[in-house]
C-alpha cells in the first residue's frame, strides 16, 4: 500500500483564493481595481493555455485581465516602448510577460523593464533583491509556491534538511532564500554536483526544478521525505491502443518516488495550481503596494 501523502495545489491554495478575493473586493471598494496585463508574442500553444488558466482564475478573484498580442516579428525596441506605456497607465496594475517567446527577444531586457511595482512575477532583479533581505512585497511565483506545497506537510522548517536540485534564478534560487529565512539546512544542487543521489538520500525535503523528466527516482530519496516536484516536460507515450501521444511529467519518476516519500507533489496538479495562486496573491499584493505608495505621496 503507497505510504505517501499528495500535495495538490488545488487543495492547498483553496485557503489562500479566499484570502485573495477578500483583499481584491476590498481594493474595488475603495476604487483600486486589480488589473493584470498580459503580453503575448506570438502564437505558442503552452502560452495560450497559460492565458486561458490565468485568465479563468482572475475572474473568479475578482481580477480584470487583459491579454495583447503582438505580431511574433515584433522588435525589442517595440516591445520595450509597449512596455513603457504599460507602466505609466494607472489602470494597470500587473504586468506579465508569457513565455516562451521567439528567439529574437531580449527576455532579460524586456522582463527588467517592467516595473518593479508592477512585476507580479517578482522575477524584476529588484523584486529578487529584496528576497535576499527577507522583505520583499511580489517574490518570485513559483519559488514561493513551492515553498508553500513544503509548508502543507506541516513540517518545521527550523533546522530541515533540504536539497534543491537546480539553480536558476527565478526557481531554485530563491527557494534557497525563502527557506533559509526560516532556518532551514539548504544544499542547492545543480550540474556540477558530484553525487546527486548522495544529497538527496539524506533529505528530509527535496524540490526538483531541473526539466528533465525521471530525474529523480526512487532510490533517491529518503524514506517519509517530502518530495516537491517543479519540473514540467512533455514525453511520448504510447496510449493502450499503441498509439503515440504527449504527456506532461514533472522531474520526479513518480511511480518509484511515491513508494518510498511522505509526500509527493503531482506534474500536473501540484506546484502549477499554486504558482497561478501565488500570481493572483502578488497581483493583489501589488496593488496594495500602490496604493500605499500613492498615499504616502499626497500626504508627504
Ligand atoms: P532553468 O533556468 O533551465 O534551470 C534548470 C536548472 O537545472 C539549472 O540550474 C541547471 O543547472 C540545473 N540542472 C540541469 N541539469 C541538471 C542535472 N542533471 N542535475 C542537477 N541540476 C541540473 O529552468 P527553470 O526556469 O528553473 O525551470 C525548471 C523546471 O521547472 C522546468 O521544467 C520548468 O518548465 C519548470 N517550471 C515550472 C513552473 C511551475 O509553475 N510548476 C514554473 C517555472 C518553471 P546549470 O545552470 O548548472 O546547468
Amino acid at each position: 500500500m503507497d505510504s505517501y501523502k499528495l500535495l495538490k495545489g488545488s487543495e492547498v491554495s483553496r485557503p489562500i483564493h479566499q484570502k485573495i478575493v477578500e483583499r481584491s473586493n476590498w481594493l474595488q471598494e475603495r476604487g483600486w481595481t486589480p488589473k493584470l496585463a498580459s503580453l503575448e508574442i506570438g502564437n505558442n500553444p503552452a502560452a495560450a493555455m497559460y492565458i486561458r488558466n490565468q485568465k479563468r482564475v482572475a475572474a473568479k478573484m475578482g481580477i480584470e485581465f487583459e491579454n495583447r498580442e503582438f505580431k511574433h516579428d515584433i522588435s525589442n525596441r517595440e516591445m520595450l516602448a509597449a512596455i513603457q506605456a504599460m507602466n505609466a497607465d494607472p489602470r494597470i496594475t500587473g504586468i506579465i510577460l508569457q513565455r516562451p517567446v521567439p528567439p529574437h527577444i531580449d527576455l532579460q531586457t524586456i522582463q527588467g523593464a517592467i516595473s518593479p511595482q508592477k512585476d507580479v512575477e517578482g522575477m524584476h532583479p529588484a523584486n529578487i533583491g529584496k528576497v535576499v533581505y527577507d522583505d520583499f512585497v511580489l517574490g518570485p511565483c513559483t519559488s514561493l509556491a513551492s515553498v508553500e506545497m513544503l509548508k502543507a506537510t506541516g513540517l518545521e522548517l527550523r533546522g530541515l534538511e533540504v536539497v534543491i536540485v537546480g539553480h536558476s534564478e527565478i526557481v531554485g534560487k530563491p527557494i534557497a532564500l525563502h527557506l533559509m529565512a526560516d532556518l532551514a539546512t539548504v544544499t542547492i544542487c545543480h550540474h556540477g554536483t558530484r553525487n546527486l543521489s548522495s544529497h538527496t538520500r539524506r533529505a528530509d525535503a527535496i524540490f526538483v526544478a531541473v526539466g528533465k523528466a525521471g530525474l529523480i527516482t526512487g532510490d533517491m530519496v529518503k524514506p517519509g521525505a517530502a518530495v516537491i516536484d517543479i519540473g514540467i516536460n512533455q514525453i511520448e507515450v504510447t496510449d493502450e491502443n499503441g498509439e503515440k501521444k504527449m504527456k506532461t511529467v514533472g522531474d520526479v519518476d513518480f511511480d518509484s518516488v511515491r513508494d518510498v516519500a511522505g509526500w509527493i507533489t503531482p506534474v500536473p496538479g501540484g506546484v502549477g495550481p499554486m504558482t497561478l495562486t501565488m500570481l493572483m496573491n502578488n497581483t493583489v499584493a501589488a496593488v496594495e503596494q500602490q496604493k500605499k505608495s500613492y498615499e504616502r505621496m499626497i500626504n508627504a
